[in-house]
């Protein structure tokens, strides 16, 4: 990470859209220098951050368009009740999150998920099973937990046996191969093994349809696996489980010991970075509607109200990639419409409060998964108060209950009081539950997932060949390269500093 060594000097390293590219050091008059951030979730927050960091003197603004910051990063405290309505916790592995902790000063206060029934269940004909232990995601690394699971017949159990024998995919050496998670699933593993673990382990992440979802994209250490061993029956050592990227992510199903959050909820992380910034420069409730050049090589934002902010140096679009779309398109018709393409699904929570001892089946995992075959109205439950104890009364229990999805988007057509009624009936039948819940709280998230579709990296090149034509913008968020918190915070660290780095070298 870049240093800085003074008022005026910077040290920067120089980043292409994806990775360091060389390490640069200049000296710039950086008092004169505004910056804009547009986007106050934790994508944006990260990039006018690290701005102020890698440039202390210049002015970095950030705009938000609801009223508070945070987006999908939203802690809600009563009492001694504390309800996540978006994310609740991110993976240690990917170390941006973490690291970020650390600098902001909040090591102290990460906690990570409880030692105890750390493990996702599954539903099969409206009863629970653990996903069985050693399958991470598409890899099934031990055969006796496999051969004991009553999630698949021993047709399906065989036939994921034989994955060792399969011939490696047609065109899979290539750097551009790239087919649905479903097609390479089902081929590799069966269709049983694809309908009963891998879609629902992987809708609970992406709230995807697996038939659309790229595995270039979403799984990006499966290929290089496969290429490397000929099989998915390959045990991780200890080094390739550290150096494991995105699959973390993914294999959330099994690897909650891999996750942390904070002691008094992920906000806290949004609460440190604006504390970082000066409160005159945050704007809430300031949608930005379109950005203009302001002569050769400055900005100025326009607001709704016909009132404009600028001239600025640089710009950061941190938003879904549909509202970048619309801020950019008269600047560039084709970047605009290559922002549009990538869809967004919608989804809802249902916080659900109870009595514990009205729940008659124990709950032992940190929730449980619907597959698709299974037809229910719902995607997934997450037992929030198994897997961050102490965090509702004593004697009671908080249960996140997921419904929409790319899968489902008719749910997002249905009221509050419906997805309630909804989420309460299916925790009746799957969990037994006795009576109603204490409290409730809907939460709707609209246009929040990205669906990273076979095709998506070569999008995102296509996007980041224009955007670094244009000077001084740059574009951070989960439309890109990482929908999970770390790596929505690589996303602002890497924008901030390529804009520095443009800027100095005079684009
Ligand atoms: C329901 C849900 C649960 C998730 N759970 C987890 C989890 O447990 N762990 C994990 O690692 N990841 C999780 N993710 C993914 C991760 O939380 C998100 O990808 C990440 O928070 C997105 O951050 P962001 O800043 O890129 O975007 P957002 O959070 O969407 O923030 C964008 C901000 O821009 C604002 N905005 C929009 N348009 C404008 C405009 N025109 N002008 C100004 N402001 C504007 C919005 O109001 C919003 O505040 C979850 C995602 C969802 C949807």
């Amino acid at each position: 990470m870049a240093n800085n060594t003074g008022p005026g000097s910077v040290d920067l390293i120089r980043y292409s859209f994806s990775r360091p590219i060389a390490l640069a050091k200049t000296t710039l008059d950086t008092e004169s220098l505004r910056f804009a951030v547009i986007g106050g979730g934790i994508s944006g927050l990260t990039a006018a951050y690290r701005l102020t960091r890698l440039v202390p003197d210049a002015r970095v603004e950030v705009f938000e368009g609801s009223n508070s910051l945070g987006g999908v990063l939203s802690t809600h405290r009563q009492g001694n009740l504390l309800v996540e309505h978006g994310a609740d916790s991110f993976l240690a592995k990917q170390p941006w999150a973490v690291d970020l902790c650390r600098e902001l000063g909040l090591a102290e206060e990460l906690i990570p998920t409880n030692t105890q029934h750390r493990r996702a269940l599954v539903l099969r004909h409206g009863k629970l099973h653990p996903v069985p232990e050693g399958f991470v995601m598409l890899r099934p690394q031990r055969v006796w937990p496999l051969l004991r699971t009553p999630l698949l017949s021993w047709r399906g159990k065989l036939r994921m046996m034989c994955e060792r024998w399969k011939p490696r995919p047609v065109g899979i050496d290539r750097g551009d191969y790239d087919v649905s998670l479903a097609q390479f699933a089902t081929e590799r593993l069966g269709r049983e093994a694809f309908e009963r673990l891998v879609e629902p382990l992987l809708a609970g992440i992406y709230t995807a349809d697996a038939e659309r979802l790229s595995i270039a994209a979403t799984m990006p250490e499966i290929l290089p696996l496969l290429r490397q061993h000929g099989t998915l029956w390959h045990r991780e050592t200890s080094q390739e489980s550290e150096s494991q990227g995105h699959a973390d992510l993914l294999a959330s199903g099994a690897r909650y010991g891999s996750f942390v959050t904070l002691r008094d909820g992920v906000s806290r992380l949004i609460e440190a970075l604006s504390a970082k910034l000066r409160e005159e420069n945050i704007s809430r409730n300031r949608p930005v509607q379109s950005i203009e050049r302001e002569g050769s090589d400055k900005w100025r934002l326009k607001f709704s109200d016909h009132s404009t902010s600028g001239p600025y140096t640089g710009v950061i679009a941190a938003l879904p990639t549909p509202r970048t779309a619309e801020l950019v398109e008269t600047l560039d018709p084709r970047l605009g419409q290559l922002l549009r393409e990538i869809e967004y699904a919608s989804s809802a929570i249902v916080c659900l409060l109870y009595e514990r001892d009205q729940i008659t089946r124990p709950l032992d995992g940190f929730g449980f998964i619907v597959p698709a075959i299974e037809k229910r109205p719902i995607v997934a439950a997450s037992f929030s108060s198994v897997k961050f104890p102490g965090r509702v009364p004593s004697g009671q229990v908080l249960i996140r209950v997921f419904l929409g999805g790319a899968t489902q988007p008719q749910a997002m057509e249905l009221s509050d009081q419906e997805l309630d009624r909804i989420a309460q009936a299916e925790l009746a039948e799957i969990l037994g539950v006795k009576s109603a819940a204490l409290a409730s709280e809907v939460v709707r998230w609209t246009e929040k997932m990205p669906q990273y579709h076979v095709g998506h990296l070569q999008k995102v090149d296509a996007i980041e060949d224009r955007v670094n034509a244009i000077s001084g913008l740059e574009l951070a968020g989960n439309g890109y390269r990482g929908v999970g918190i770390p790596f929505c915070v690589r996303s602002g660290n890497l924008a901030a500093e390529r804009i520095v780095a443009r800027v100095n070298s005079g684009f």
